[in-house]
């Protein structure tokens, strides 16, 4: 007997550490001959790109590059590359960037293997077979694209940004080097980074903390996730430590694996386990706002952590601890938690309210209403959340 439960999902492999890069051209070889490259300008005109191609080049792949991807992926850049690439039959697409350009590869792969229109697949478990396989190199350290079964796209016919989530998305391989990321200013490293631990503390609270509906049917399970659980906490010890130092010092090449490895663990973690409340909320206030996916997850996520704090002593108590606090009494721990999230938030300039993303106060209850719309997150989050439960969130948060 074990009293011991989980689900990891991950790709089938991932190469990390400093030049790793370059095996690129090795792994594109394993999986045939044509490479699609899905990158945006930016990186498209950097020296390391060059050197990919090169790499792509002496293993005999052919490649076609798409260098348009923007943040937040409109649905439309998608259809483009989609049509402009098809002809050319990739064996392989290669996601080369931010989380945008990531969840740019797991699109088009998903929409040239299965044809269709993008809202075909929106929510979970639509996707209905395998896809082109993808290899993914972040050159940020944040969303965890890289292991995570989802993408994450803006459609213009809809007010809020959607998710396609699939354990057929997740990518074939992920290739993570640090040295990737060096170029990340102060802003986006602290950024992504800080989504990186919203996703951490919001899988380790989670109530699914394994949505397992593809793999057991029988048996959805609710309560702890061992796996998704050591991940989450991997990834806040780490960001703990180095997420400051990677924003004070981007130069400081261990502080940047430290932080990739955090987000890639992030990722595991909330890959199977899901993501809540902070999520939730963050999608109507992005739409409002226009402010980063990560900086919204992170200013909401110490108001959402007081709002569930009386579901969740144990686990934050493993957060405080983490977090480097040594107090010997649990409950003090768990109380602490809240606050050592939103004093590393306010270290690396992440707004401290609402008002700092620049929401108005006759906004909030919109927010409230549009965010019960995410009800795959809102009925994951650990404290049963209704829309007085969000507005009481959001007003906290507003202050
Ligand atoms: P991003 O991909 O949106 O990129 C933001 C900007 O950073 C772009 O201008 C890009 O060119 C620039 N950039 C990227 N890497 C850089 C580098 N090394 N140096 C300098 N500039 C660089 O940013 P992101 O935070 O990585 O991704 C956010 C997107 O990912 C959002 O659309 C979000 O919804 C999505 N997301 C996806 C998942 C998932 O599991 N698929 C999880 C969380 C968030």
């Amino acid at each position: 007997m074990t009293d011991l439960f989980g689900i990891m999902r991950s790709p089938r492999a991932v190469l990390f550490g400093n030049g790793q890069r370059l095996a690129l051209g090795r792994v594109a070889a394993a999986l045939g001959r044509r490479a699609l490259i899905c990158t945006d300008e930016r990186f498209a005109a950097t020296p390391e790109m060059a050197a990919l191609l090169a790499s792509l080049e002496s293993a005999g792949v052919r490649v076609q590059v798409f260098d348009r991807s923007l943040p937040d992926l409109p649905v439309e850049g998608v259809y483009e590359c989609v049509a402009a690439h098809r002809a050319f039959q990739p064996d392989t697409i290669v996601g080369l960037g931010g989380g945008s350009c990531l969840d740019m590869a797991k699109l088009v792969s998903l929409l040239l293997t299965h044809g269709g229109d993008a809202a075909d697949y929106y929510g979970e478990y639509k996707v209905p077979g395998p896809t082109i396989p993808v290899i993914a190199l972040p050159t940020t350290s944040g969303t965890g694209s890289e292991v995570t079964p989802v993408a994450v796209l803006a459609d213009s016919a809809r007010d809020l940004k959607v998710g396609v989530s699939s354990p057929h998305l997740i990518p074939h391989t992920a290739i993570c080097d640090p040295e990737l990321t060096l170029s990340c200013p102060k802003g986006l490293t602290a950024i992504a980074g800080a989504d990186a631990l919203t996703h951490a503390i919001e899988a380790l609270t989670a109530v699914r903390r394994s949505p397992d509906a593809d793999i057991a049917q029988t048996r959805v399970f609710v309560g702890k996730n061992a796996f998704s659980d050591q991940q989450a906490l991997i990834a806040i010890r780490a960001l703990a430590s180095y997420l400051p130092r990677a924003v004070e010092d981007g130069s400081d090449l261990h502080a940047r694996g430290q932080v990739m490895a955090a987000a890639l663990a992030a990722g595991l973690a909330f890959g199977v386990a899901g993501t809540a409340a902070a999520h939730a909320i963050q999608y109507p206030i992005g739409a409002l706002t226009h402010t980063a996916h990560g900086a919204g997850v992170a200013t909401l996520m110490p108001y959402v952590m007081d709002f569930n704090a009386s579901a969740c002593a144990a686990d934050y108590a493993d957060i405080s601890r983490a977090m480097g606090d040594t107090d010997p009494d649990a409950a003090r721990l768990a109380a602490n938690a809240p606050r050592h999230v939103y004093e590393l938030f306010a270290r690396i300039g992440i707004p401290a309210t609402l008002e700092g993303l620049g929401v108005r106060a006759d906004q909030l209850d919109w927010i409230a209403g549009q965010s019960m719309l995410a009800a795959r997150l809102v009925t994951n989050n650990p404290r049963p959340l209704d829309q007085d439960g969000i507005a009481a969130i959001v007003a906290a948060a507003h202050a």
